[in-house]
Protein backbone atom coordinates (compact mmCIF):
# COMPACT_ATOMS: atom_id res chain seq x y z
CA UNK A 1 0.00 0.00 0.00
CA UNK A 2 1.24 3.55 -0.81
CA UNK A 3 1.59 5.50 1.99
CA UNK A 4 1.76 9.28 2.65
CA UNK A 5 3.39 11.17 5.58
CA UNK A 6 0.00 12.63 6.44
CA UNK A 7 -1.39 9.08 7.13
CA UNK A 8 1.93 8.31 9.57
CA UNK A 9 1.15 12.09 11.22
CA UNK A 10 -2.40 11.05 12.01
CA UNK A 11 -1.17 7.93 13.10
CA UNK A 12 0.48 9.22 15.76
CA UNK A 13 -1.79 12.24 16.50
CA UNK A 14 -5.28 11.06 15.92
CA UNK A 15 -6.82 13.68 17.29
CA UNK A 16 -5.15 17.12 18.54
CA UNK A 17 -7.32 19.82 19.68
CA UNK A 18 -5.50 22.32 17.55
CA UNK A 19 -4.08 22.57 14.07
CA UNK A 20 -0.90 25.44 13.30
CA UNK A 21 -4.03 27.68 11.83
CA UNK A 22 -5.96 27.72 15.05
CA UNK A 23 -2.33 28.35 16.88
CA UNK A 24 -2.06 31.31 14.48
CA UNK A 25 -5.15 32.51 15.23
CA UNK A 26 -5.22 32.00 18.95
CA UNK A 27 -1.59 33.83 19.26
CA UNK A 28 -1.76 36.94 17.06
CA UNK A 29 1.38 38.71 16.58
CA UNK A 30 1.38 41.35 19.17
CA UNK A 31 0.50 45.12 18.92
CA UNK A 32 3.89 46.99 19.97
CA UNK A 33 5.70 50.05 18.82
CA UNK A 34 8.75 49.62 16.15
CA UNK A 35 11.86 48.79 18.44
CA UNK A 36 9.94 47.41 21.44
CA UNK A 37 11.63 43.89 22.38
CA UNK A 38 9.79 41.46 23.62
CA UNK A 39 12.25 38.82 25.88
CA UNK A 40 11.79 36.25 28.60
CA UNK A 41 13.41 34.64 31.07
CA UNK A 42 13.05 30.46 30.89
CA UNK A 43 14.14 29.06 34.02
CA UNK A 44 14.15 25.16 34.63
CA UNK A 45 13.24 24.28 37.57
CA UNK A 46 16.03 22.69 38.89
CA UNK A 47 17.18 24.16 42.44
CA UNK A 48 18.08 28.00 43.48
CA UNK A 49 18.45 30.80 41.59
CA UNK A 50 21.70 30.91 40.24
CA UNK A 51 23.58 34.29 40.05
CA UNK A 52 23.90 33.73 36.36
CA UNK A 53 20.27 33.45 35.75
CA UNK A 54 19.53 36.90 37.59
CA UNK A 55 21.44 37.86 35.37
CA UNK A 56 20.27 36.20 32.63
CA UNK A 57 16.80 37.97 33.66
CA UNK A 58 17.46 41.21 34.68
CA UNK A 59 19.14 41.57 31.53
CA UNK A 60 16.05 40.18 29.79
CA UNK A 61 13.57 42.61 32.37
CA UNK A 62 15.84 45.95 31.20
CA UNK A 63 16.04 45.41 27.75
CA UNK A 64 12.22 45.14 27.54
CA UNK A 65 11.41 47.80 29.76
CA UNK A 66 13.55 50.45 28.20
CA UNK A 67 12.27 49.67 24.82
CA UNK A 68 8.34 50.01 25.49
CA UNK A 69 8.42 45.87 25.35
CA UNK A 70 7.22 43.11 26.62
CA UNK A 71 9.26 40.87 29.67
CA UNK A 72 7.81 37.25 30.31
CA UNK A 73 8.62 34.28 32.24
CA UNK A 74 8.34 31.08 30.89
CA UNK A 75 8.78 27.62 32.69
CA UNK A 76 10.69 25.41 31.18
CA UNK A 77 9.72 22.16 33.12
CA UNK A 78 9.97 19.72 30.37
CA UNK A 79 12.85 17.33 31.79
CA UNK A 80 10.71 15.97 35.07
CA UNK A 81 14.07 13.48 36.24
CA UNK A 82 15.95 17.09 37.04
CA UNK A 83 12.84 18.76 38.77
CA UNK A 84 13.55 19.71 42.39
CA UNK A 85 9.85 20.03 43.39
CA UNK A 86 8.75 23.73 44.77
CA UNK A 87 12.01 25.52 43.36
CA UNK A 88 10.01 26.79 40.22
CA UNK A 89 7.65 28.90 43.02
CA UNK A 90 10.51 29.82 45.13
CA UNK A 91 12.67 31.42 41.60
CA UNK A 92 9.75 33.40 41.09
CA UNK A 93 9.67 34.53 44.79
CA UNK A 94 13.69 35.17 44.51
CA UNK A 95 13.68 37.03 41.29
CA UNK A 96 10.60 39.76 42.89
CA UNK A 97 13.66 40.33 45.81
CA UNK A 98 15.26 41.50 43.15
CA UNK A 99 12.41 43.67 41.40
CA UNK A 100 12.61 41.37 38.29
CA UNK A 101 8.63 41.17 38.05
CA UNK A 102 7.72 39.91 34.93
CA UNK A 103 5.21 41.39 32.80
CA UNK A 104 3.28 38.95 31.58
CA UNK A 105 3.84 34.89 31.92
CA UNK A 106 4.35 32.32 34.78
CA UNK A 107 4.13 33.72 38.23
CA UNK A 108 5.01 30.91 40.52
CA UNK A 109 1.16 30.67 41.63
CA UNK A 110 -0.58 30.87 38.65
CA UNK A 111 0.34 32.94 35.43
CA UNK A 112 -1.13 36.04 33.25
CA UNK A 113 -0.96 37.07 29.58
CA UNK A 114 -2.44 36.08 26.32
CA UNK A 115 -0.01 33.99 25.23
CA UNK A 116 -0.09 30.94 27.61
CA UNK A 117 0.02 28.50 28.84
CA UNK A 118 3.51 29.28 30.29
CA UNK A 119 4.54 26.09 31.42
CA UNK A 120 6.27 24.09 28.91
CA UNK A 121 4.58 20.96 30.63
CA UNK A 122 1.29 22.08 29.86
CA UNK A 123 1.71 22.94 25.95
CA UNK A 124 2.39 19.50 25.15
CA UNK A 125 -0.93 19.55 22.34
CA UNK A 126 0.67 22.58 21.03
CA UNK A 127 3.85 21.32 20.55
CA UNK A 128 2.29 18.23 19.06
CA UNK A 129 0.80 20.00 16.58
CA UNK A 130 3.68 21.70 15.00
CA UNK A 131 5.25 18.24 15.31
CA UNK A 132 2.59 16.64 12.77
CA UNK A 133 2.83 19.25 10.73
CA UNK A 134 7.02 18.56 10.56
CA UNK A 135 6.04 14.94 10.00
CA UNK A 136 3.67 16.03 6.97
CA UNK A 137 6.67 17.84 5.20
CA UNK A 138 8.82 14.67 5.53
CA UNK A 139 11.43 16.70 8.29
CA UNK A 140 10.24 14.96 11.18
CA UNK A 141 10.09 10.74 11.72
CA UNK A 142 9.48 7.94 14.43
CA UNK A 143 12.94 6.94 15.81
CA UNK A 144 12.69 3.33 17.08
CA UNK A 145 16.67 3.47 18.19
CA UNK A 146 16.74 1.64 21.95
CA UNK A 147 19.58 3.30 24.41
CA UNK A 148 21.58 -0.08 24.07
CA UNK A 149 21.47 0.76 20.04
CA UNK A 150 22.27 4.64 20.82
CA UNK A 151 25.01 3.42 22.96
CA UNK A 152 26.67 0.92 20.37
CA UNK A 153 26.28 3.90 17.98
CA UNK A 154 28.22 6.29 20.38
CA UNK A 155 30.82 3.07 20.59
CA UNK A 156 31.42 2.84 17.43
CA UNK A 157 31.61 6.71 16.59
CA UNK A 158 34.31 7.25 19.58
CA UNK A 159 35.97 4.41 18.08
CA UNK A 160 36.22 5.84 14.17
CA UNK A 161 36.41 8.90 15.69
CA UNK A 162 33.59 10.55 14.19
CA UNK A 163 31.91 13.37 15.32
CA UNK A 164 29.20 11.75 18.01
CA UNK A 165 25.61 11.86 17.01
CA UNK A 166 22.42 10.90 15.34
CA UNK A 167 23.32 12.16 11.67
CA UNK A 168 23.42 11.25 8.04
CA UNK A 169 24.45 7.38 7.58
CA UNK A 170 24.19 6.89 11.43
CA UNK A 171 20.87 7.94 11.71
CA UNK A 172 19.40 4.21 11.04
CA UNK A 173 15.91 5.23 11.29
CA UNK A 174 16.17 7.79 8.85
CA UNK A 175 15.88 5.69 5.72
CA UNK A 176 13.11 3.45 7.16
CA UNK A 177 10.08 3.50 4.73
CA UNK A 178 6.35 4.72 5.79
CA UNK A 179 5.21 1.20 5.34
CA UNK A 180 7.74 0.41 7.75
CA UNK A 181 7.12 3.23 10.21
CA UNK A 182 3.48 2.70 10.12
CA UNK A 183 3.49 -0.89 10.84
CA UNK A 184 6.51 -0.81 14.14
CA UNK A 185 3.81 1.31 15.73
CA UNK A 186 1.16 -0.62 15.08
CA UNK A 187 2.76 -3.39 16.36
CA UNK A 188 3.16 -1.01 19.44
CA UNK A 189 7.28 -0.26 19.37
CA UNK A 190 8.42 2.65 21.77
CA UNK A 191 9.58 5.58 19.83
CA UNK A 192 10.87 9.28 20.08
CA UNK A 193 10.16 11.35 17.30
CA UNK A 194 13.20 13.65 15.40
CA UNK A 195 14.00 16.10 13.56
CA UNK A 196 15.30 15.63 9.72
CA UNK A 197 17.90 17.84 9.18
CA UNK A 198 18.77 18.45 5.60
CA UNK A 199 22.20 20.76 6.77
CA UNK A 200 26.07 19.45 5.84
CA UNK A 201 28.51 19.54 9.01
CA UNK A 202 31.08 20.57 6.25
CA UNK A 203 29.42 23.84 5.33
CA UNK A 204 29.25 27.26 7.48
CA UNK A 205 26.66 29.43 7.90
CA UNK A 206 26.90 33.16 8.94
CA UNK A 207 24.93 34.08 12.02
CA UNK A 208 24.55 37.63 14.23
CA UNK A 209 24.64 37.59 17.46
CA UNK A 210 23.44 40.82 19.96
CA UNK A 211 26.34 40.32 21.36
CA UNK A 212 29.30 38.65 19.50
CA UNK A 213 28.35 40.40 16.05
CA UNK A 214 28.83 38.15 13.36
CA UNK A 215 30.19 34.53 13.21
CA UNK A 216 30.45 31.53 11.06
CA UNK A 217 29.31 28.52 12.34
CA UNK A 218 29.07 25.17 11.39
CA UNK A 219 25.65 24.04 9.67
CA UNK A 220 23.55 21.50 11.85
CA UNK A 221 23.24 18.21 10.27
CA UNK A 222 21.72 16.45 13.89
CA UNK A 223 18.64 14.30 13.41
CA UNK A 224 17.79 15.71 17.41
CA UNK A 225 15.05 14.04 19.19
CA UNK A 226 12.32 16.72 19.39
CA UNK A 227 9.51 14.90 20.88
CA UNK A 228 10.77 12.61 23.86
CA UNK A 229 8.52 9.10 24.36
CA UNK A 230 7.23 10.87 27.49
CA UNK A 231 5.06 12.98 25.14
CA UNK A 232 6.70 16.05 26.20
CA UNK A 233 9.36 18.00 23.91
CA UNK A 234 13.17 18.79 24.39
CA UNK A 235 14.56 22.38 24.62
CA UNK A 236 15.53 22.96 21.20
CA UNK A 237 11.85 22.34 19.53
CA UNK A 238 9.93 23.68 22.86
CA UNK A 239 11.96 27.14 22.26
CA UNK A 240 11.30 27.47 18.96
CA UNK A 241 7.54 26.76 19.43
CA UNK A 242 7.46 29.10 22.38
CA UNK A 243 9.04 31.92 21.18
CA UNK A 244 7.57 31.71 18.20
CA UNK A 245 3.70 31.62 19.52
CA UNK A 246 4.91 33.98 22.12
CA UNK A 247 6.59 36.51 19.37
CA UNK A 248 9.87 37.20 21.18
CA UNK A 249 11.94 39.32 19.73
CA UNK A 250 15.15 38.75 21.53
CA UNK A 251 16.05 35.18 23.11
CA UNK A 252 18.99 36.50 25.31
CA UNK A 253 20.48 32.99 27.19
CA UNK A 254 23.54 31.98 28.58
CA UNK A 255 26.52 31.11 25.60
CA UNK A 256 26.02 27.47 26.52
CA UNK A 257 23.50 27.63 23.96
CA UNK A 258 25.89 28.94 21.13
CA UNK A 259 26.74 25.94 19.91
CA UNK A 260 22.84 25.03 19.12
CA UNK A 261 22.30 28.40 17.40
CA UNK A 262 22.72 26.63 13.61
CA UNK A 263 20.17 23.44 14.76
CA UNK A 264 17.76 26.55 16.13
CA UNK A 265 18.04 28.47 12.87
CA UNK A 266 17.32 25.55 10.79
CA UNK A 267 13.89 24.50 12.65
CA UNK A 268 12.86 28.18 12.47
CA UNK A 269 13.80 27.89 8.83
CA UNK A 270 11.98 24.61 7.86
CA UNK A 271 8.78 25.68 9.65
CA UNK A 272 8.71 28.77 7.21
CA UNK A 273 9.00 31.24 10.63
CA UNK A 274 11.03 34.52 11.53
CA UNK A 275 13.35 33.47 14.19
CA UNK A 276 14.15 35.89 16.91
CA UNK A 277 17.40 37.98 17.35
CA UNK A 278 19.57 35.85 19.67
CA UNK A 279 22.28 37.42 22.83
CA UNK A 280 24.15 35.03 23.95
CA UNK A 281 25.62 36.15 27.21
CA UNK A 282 28.42 35.74 28.75
CA UNK A 283 28.42 32.95 31.92
CA UNK A 284 29.83 34.33 35.24
CA UNK A 285 33.44 32.81 36.25
CA UNK A 286 35.72 33.08 39.24
CA UNK A 287 39.25 32.49 39.71
CA UNK A 288 39.97 29.29 41.21
CA UNK A 289 44.02 28.56 41.60
CA UNK A 290 44.70 31.28 38.84
CA UNK A 291 42.60 29.45 36.64
CA UNK A 292 39.05 31.02 35.27
CA UNK A 293 36.39 28.48 36.25
CA UNK A 294 32.57 28.71 35.72
CA UNK A 295 30.51 29.29 39.24
CA UNK A 296 29.47 25.62 40.13
CA UNK A 297 26.42 24.64 41.73
CA UNK A 298 28.00 22.21 43.65
CA UNK A 299 31.16 23.99 44.70
CA UNK A 300 30.81 27.79 44.85
CA UNK A 301 28.57 28.83 47.73
CA UNK A 302 28.34 31.96 45.35
CA UNK A 303 26.53 30.37 42.53
CA UNK A 304 22.98 30.54 44.63
CA UNK A 305 21.46 34.18 44.85
CA UNK A 306 20.32 33.49 48.34
CA UNK A 307 23.87 33.43 49.57
CA UNK A 308 24.52 36.99 49.04
CA UNK A 309 21.10 37.95 51.16
CA UNK A 310 21.27 35.46 53.57
CA UNK A 311 25.02 37.36 53.95
CA UNK A 312 23.16 40.30 54.27
CA UNK A 313 24.66 42.18 50.92
CA UNK A 314 21.99 44.84 49.97
CA UNK A 315 20.04 43.91 46.76
CA UNK A 316 20.77 47.04 44.98
CA UNK A 317 24.08 46.39 45.16
CA UNK A 318 24.02 43.08 43.53
CA UNK A 319 21.78 44.64 40.69
CA UNK A 320 24.37 47.40 40.32
CA UNK A 321 27.09 44.81 40.12
CA UNK A 322 25.06 42.52 37.67
CA UNK A 323 24.94 45.65 35.82
CA UNK A 324 28.70 46.50 35.32
CA UNK A 325 29.10 42.90 34.08
CA UNK A 326 26.23 43.45 31.95
CA UNK A 327 27.96 46.79 30.72
CA UNK A 328 31.40 47.86 30.31
CA UNK A 329 30.37 51.26 30.18
CA UNK A 330 28.32 51.22 33.39
CA UNK A 331 30.90 51.91 35.97
CA UNK A 332 31.89 55.16 34.17
CA UNK A 333 28.55 56.14 33.65
CA UNK A 334 27.34 55.66 37.39
CA UNK A 335 30.73 57.49 38.51
CA UNK A 336 29.33 60.67 36.50
CA UNK A 337 25.93 60.01 37.59
CA UNK A 338 26.05 59.19 40.93
CA UNK A 339 22.54 59.75 42.27
CA UNK A 340 20.90 57.44 39.19
CA UNK A 341 20.65 53.70 39.54
CA UNK A 342 20.35 51.01 36.79
CA UNK A 343 17.06 51.90 36.15
CA UNK A 344 18.31 55.00 34.32
CA UNK A 345 20.99 53.56 32.67
CA UNK A 346 20.68 52.64 28.72
CA UNK A 347 22.09 49.37 28.11
CA UNK A 348 22.53 47.67 25.01
CA UNK A 349 23.44 43.69 24.14
CA UNK A 350 26.74 45.37 21.80
CA UNK A 351 28.45 46.50 25.32
CA UNK A 352 28.56 43.54 27.04
CA UNK A 353 31.55 42.17 27.76
CA UNK A 354 32.57 38.98 25.27
CA UNK A 355 34.27 36.96 27.60
CA UNK A 356 33.09 34.97 30.88
CA UNK A 357 32.58 37.98 33.31
CA UNK A 358 34.76 37.22 36.61
CA UNK A 359 32.64 37.26 39.24
CA UNK A 360 34.48 39.81 41.30
CA UNK A 361 34.19 39.99 45.06
CA UNK A 362 35.48 43.23 46.25
CA UNK A 363 33.98 45.12 43.14
CA UNK A 364 30.39 43.66 44.84
CA UNK A 365 31.61 44.94 48.51
CA UNK A 366 33.07 48.08 47.44
CA UNK A 367 29.00 49.03 45.89
CA UNK A 368 27.58 47.67 48.30
CA UNK A 369 29.15 50.11 51.01
CA UNK A 370 28.66 53.11 48.20
CA UNK A 371 24.92 51.56 48.03
CA UNK A 372 24.42 51.55 51.80
CA UNK A 373 25.67 55.12 52.43
CA UNK A 374 23.38 56.26 50.32
CA UNK A 375 20.12 54.78 52.49
CA UNK A 376 18.94 57.22 54.77
CA UNK A 377 18.44 56.23 58.15
CA UNK A 378 14.72 54.65 57.95
CA UNK A 379 15.64 53.23 55.13
CA UNK A 380 18.61 51.64 56.56
CA UNK A 381 16.18 50.58 59.84
CA UNK A 382 13.59 48.91 57.48
CA UNK A 383 15.86 47.27 55.43
CA UNK A 384 17.93 45.76 58.00
CA UNK A 385 14.32 45.08 59.68
CA UNK A 386 13.77 42.99 56.60
CA UNK A 387 16.68 41.46 56.37
CA UNK A 388 16.53 40.44 60.42
CA UNK A 389 13.24 39.22 60.43
CA UNK A 390 13.95 36.58 57.15
CA UNK A 391 17.63 35.85 58.68
CA UNK A 392 18.55 37.41 61.69
CA UNK A 393 16.52 37.00 65.12
CA UNK A 394 18.78 38.88 67.82
CA UNK A 395 19.01 41.93 64.96
CA UNK A 396 15.82 42.13 64.67
CA UNK A 397 14.87 41.86 68.66
CA UNK A 398 17.19 44.72 69.10
CA UNK A 399 15.87 46.86 66.04
CA UNK A 400 12.45 46.34 67.81
CA UNK A 401 12.84 46.73 71.20
CA UNK A 402 13.75 50.52 70.32
CA UNK A 403 13.43 51.25 66.38
CA UNK A 404 13.64 55.13 66.85
CA UNK A 405 17.28 54.50 68.85
CA UNK A 406 18.11 52.16 65.80
CA UNK A 407 17.82 55.00 63.48
CA UNK A 408 19.88 57.44 65.73
CA UNK A 409 22.46 54.82 65.22
CA UNK A 410 21.91 54.61 61.49
CA UNK A 411 21.83 58.37 61.27
CA UNK A 412 25.61 58.40 62.03
CA UNK A 413 27.24 61.41 59.94
CA UNK A 414 24.46 60.68 57.55
CA UNK A 415 24.40 64.60 58.10
CA UNK A 416 27.65 64.94 56.20
CA UNK A 417 28.20 65.38 52.74
CA UNK A 418 30.22 63.04 52.99
CA UNK A 419 29.62 60.65 55.50
CA UNK A 420 32.05 57.59 56.14
CA UNK A 421 31.16 54.06 54.55
CA UNK A 422 31.16 52.18 57.77
CA UNK A 423 28.54 49.18 56.52
CA UNK A 424 28.82 46.84 53.68
CA UNK A 425 26.26 44.04 54.71
CA UNK A 426 23.09 44.63 56.87
CA UNK A 427 24.91 41.39 58.96
CA UNK A 428 27.35 43.99 60.37
CA UNK A 429 24.84 46.26 62.15
CA UNK A 430 24.25 44.59 65.26
CA UNK A 431 28.66 43.55 65.65
CA UNK A 432 29.54 46.99 64.77
CA UNK A 433 27.01 48.62 67.17
CA UNK A 434 26.38 46.01 70.20
CA UNK A 435 28.13 48.83 72.55
CA UNK A 436 25.09 51.15 71.94
CA UNK A 437 23.05 48.95 74.18
CA UNK A 438 23.57 48.15 77.79
CA UNK A 439 22.33 44.74 77.73
CA UNK A 440 25.93 43.65 75.33
CA UNK A 441 27.28 46.63 76.72
CA UNK A 442 27.59 45.56 80.65
CA UNK A 443 29.28 41.88 79.05
CA UNK A 444 31.87 43.70 76.52
CA UNK A 445 32.81 45.90 79.74
CA UNK A 446 34.06 43.28 81.73
CA UNK A 447 36.53 41.87 79.73
CA UNK A 448 40.28 43.22 79.74
CA UNK A 449 40.17 46.87 77.90
CA UNK A 450 42.54 47.88 74.83
CA UNK A 451 44.03 51.21 76.36
CA UNK A 452 47.26 51.66 74.82
CA UNK A 453 49.18 50.54 77.31
CA UNK A 454 52.20 52.83 76.52
CA UNK A 455 50.28 55.48 78.80
CA UNK A 456 50.26 55.26 82.60
CA UNK A 457 47.22 54.27 83.98
CA UNK A 458 47.00 57.39 86.62
CA UNK A 459 47.23 59.57 83.07
CA UNK A 460 44.16 57.55 81.61
CA UNK A 461 42.28 58.03 84.40
CA UNK A 462 42.81 61.67 84.82
CA UNK A 463 42.35 62.38 80.99
CA UNK A 464 38.71 60.61 81.77
CA UNK A 465 38.23 61.83 84.58
CA UNK A 466 38.71 65.33 83.35
CA UNK A 467 36.65 64.48 79.96
CA UNK A 468 33.80 63.49 82.33
CA UNK A 469 33.77 66.39 84.14
CA UNK A 470 34.13 68.87 81.70
CA UNK A 471 31.67 66.87 79.37
CA UNK A 472 30.00 69.43 76.18
CA UNK A 473 28.78 67.92 73.68
CA UNK A 474 25.89 70.52 72.92
CA UNK A 475 28.00 72.64 70.49
CA UNK A 476 28.81 71.84 66.76
CA UNK A 477 31.27 68.95 66.35
CA UNK A 478 34.22 71.14 65.25
CA UNK A 479 33.53 73.09 68.42
CA UNK A 480 33.71 70.05 70.31
CA UNK A 481 36.65 69.00 68.70
CA UNK A 482 38.48 72.19 69.66
CA UNK A 483 37.68 71.77 73.06
CA UNK A 484 38.95 68.19 73.04
CA UNK A 485 42.45 69.48 72.11
CA UNK A 486 42.49 72.33 74.93
CA UNK A 487 41.44 69.31 77.16
CA UNK A 488 44.42 66.90 75.18
CA UNK A 489 47.01 69.93 75.62
CA UNK A 490 45.48 70.09 79.23
CA UNK A 491 47.06 66.38 79.79
CA UNK A 492 49.93 66.84 77.46
CA UNK A 493 49.00 65.53 74.52
CA UNK A 494 49.87 67.52 71.07
CA UNK A 495 47.04 68.69 68.88
CA UNK A 496 47.82 66.45 66.35
CA UNK A 497 49.89 63.53 64.82
CA UNK A 498 52.71 66.02 63.15
CA UNK A 499 53.23 68.07 66.23
CA UNK A 500 53.96 65.53 68.64
CA UNK A 501 56.23 63.82 66.54
CA UNK A 502 58.41 66.99 66.18
CA UNK A 503 57.92 67.63 69.93
CA UNK A 504 58.26 64.58 71.54
CA UNK A 505 60.16 66.36 74.74
CA UNK A 506 57.03 68.50 75.31
CA UNK A 507 54.55 66.36 74.67
CA UNK A 508 53.10 62.20 75.42
CA UNK A 509 50.61 61.88 72.65
CA UNK A 510 48.20 63.45 70.80
CA UNK A 511 44.57 64.65 70.12
CA UNK A 512 44.02 61.07 68.42
CA UNK A 513 45.11 58.93 71.73
CA UNK A 514 43.01 60.85 74.01
CA UNK A 515 39.98 60.29 71.49
CA UNK A 516 40.94 56.92 71.85
CA UNK A 517 41.22 56.69 75.48
CA UNK A 518 37.49 58.16 75.83
CA UNK A 519 36.01 55.51 72.59
CA UNK A 520 37.71 52.45 74.61
CA UNK A 521 35.73 53.29 77.72
CA UNK A 522 32.49 54.00 75.81
CA UNK A 523 32.53 51.40 73.31
CA UNK A 524 35.32 49.15 74.52
CA UNK A 525 36.96 48.93 70.82
CA UNK A 526 39.82 50.91 69.52
CA UNK A 527 37.04 51.18 66.60
CA UNK A 528 34.01 52.99 65.98
CA UNK A 529 31.32 55.03 64.28
CA UNK A 530 32.18 58.64 64.60
CA UNK A 531 32.98 59.85 68.80
CA UNK A 532 30.74 63.05 68.63
CA UNK A 533 28.03 61.48 67.60
CA UNK A 534 28.41 58.55 69.62
CA UNK A 535 28.06 61.10 72.33
CA UNK A 536 25.18 62.38 71.62
CA UNK A 537 23.27 59.16 71.52
CA UNK A 538 24.06 57.95 74.62
CA UNK A 539 23.62 60.94 76.19
CA UNK A 540 25.19 62.81 79.05
CA UNK A 541 24.25 60.32 81.69
CA UNK A 542 25.47 57.32 80.18
CA UNK A 543 28.39 58.64 78.92
CA UNK A 544 29.57 59.32 82.36
CA UNK A 545 28.49 56.04 83.89
CA UNK A 546 30.94 54.34 81.29
CA UNK A 547 33.69 56.48 82.03
CA UNK A 548 33.02 56.22 85.81
CA UNK A 549 32.91 52.08 85.21
CA UNK A 550 36.09 52.71 82.58
CA UNK A 551 38.01 54.15 85.45
CA UNK A 552 37.29 51.84 88.17
CA UNK A 553 38.65 48.82 86.32
CA UNK A 554 41.81 50.63 85.61
N1 LIG B 1 15.66 26.53 30.16
C1 LIG B 1 16.86 26.99 29.56
C2 LIG B 1 17.93 27.12 30.62
O1 LIG B 1 17.58 27.14 31.78
C3 LIG B 1 16.59 28.34 28.96
C4 LIG B 1 17.50 28.78 27.91
C5 LIG B 1 16.77 29.92 27.16
O2 LIG B 1 16.61 30.98 27.77
O3 LIG B 1 16.36 29.71 26.03
O4 LIG B 1 19.10 27.18 30.31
Amino acid sequence: MDYTTKDLADLIFPDLPYTIEDLNRMFPPRNLKEGAMVTRFAPSPTGFLHTGSLFTALVAQKAAKQSGGVFYVRLEDTDSKREVAGSSKELLEQLKEFDVVPDEGYLGDGEKGQYGPYQQSKRADIYKAVIKELIIKGRAYPCFCSVDDLNRLRETQERNKQIPGYYGRYASCRSLTLEQQITRIKNGEPYVIRFRSLGNHNHKIEVTDLVRGRLFLAQNDQDIVILKSDGLPTYHFAHLVDDHFMHTTVVSRGEEWLSSLPLHLELFETMGWEPPHYAHLPVIMKLDNGNKRKLSKRKDDEAAISFFLKDGYPKEAIIEYLFTIANSNYEEWHAKNPSLTFEDFHFTFEKMSLDGALFDLSKLQFLAKETMVKFSPKEMKDKALAYAKQYNPELERVILSNPDYFEQIMAIEKDKENPRKDYMKYSELLDKNRFFYNEFFEEMAKEATPFNSTFPKEVIVSVLQDFADTLNFEVPEQEWFEGLKKLANKHNFADNNKIYKANKETYIGHVGDVAEMIRIALTTSKQSPNLYYILKILGKEEVKRRIKLAIEKL
